[in-house]
């Protein structure tokens, strides 16, 4: 993960990236990894998503497949979700809402999130990601 993230000109497919770091998009502020859990539903057997969106796999490790609500408690932000985690580009992972709480994947026009799941916002100067309850990370906007 780069101490000092660049924006690629080119973003690193989710198709890519899942075969060379074994699904794995990055990690929460506690050090769990972020997976995508269609991704794992092929791979792995996947048990039940527990009340913190995080889920065991076979090999009994741990892993987030949406934002970790265990971390931040979102229901009652009313303002942009907190900072979650980094992903592997080294770029800032949020929870689903943007600026005033509006939820970051139903917005549209200038701060219309990317095709990757993020986008720079009127308070966040900066590319970040906004993860949901499903985690739908489509490709990484930064260099690896
Ligand atoms: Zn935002």
């Amino acid at each position: 993960m780069p101490l000092y993230p660049k924006i690629s000109l080119h973003p690193f497919s989710y198709g890519w990236l899942s075969s060379e770091t074994r699904g794995i998009l990055g990690f929460a502020i506690d050090g769990v990894p972020f997976v995508r859990l269609d991704y794992f539903q092929q791979v792995r057997t996947v048990f039940a998503i527990d009340s913190c969106n995080g889920i065991v796999s076979d090999s009994q490790s741990y892993f987030y497949v949406g934002y970790p609500r265990c971390i931040q408690d979102l229901s009652s932000n009313s303002g942009h979700s907190p900072l979650v985690g980094f992903l592997l580009d080294g770029l800032p992972a949020y929870g689903p809402n943007d600026v005033d709480g509006v939820v970051a994947s139903s917005l549209q026009g200038p701060y219309k999130l990317d095709e990757c799941g993020g986008h720079m916002d009127s308070i966040h100067r900066f590319y970040h990601y906004h993860i949901d309850s499903t985690s739908q990370i489509n490709c990484l906007r930064g260099c690896l």
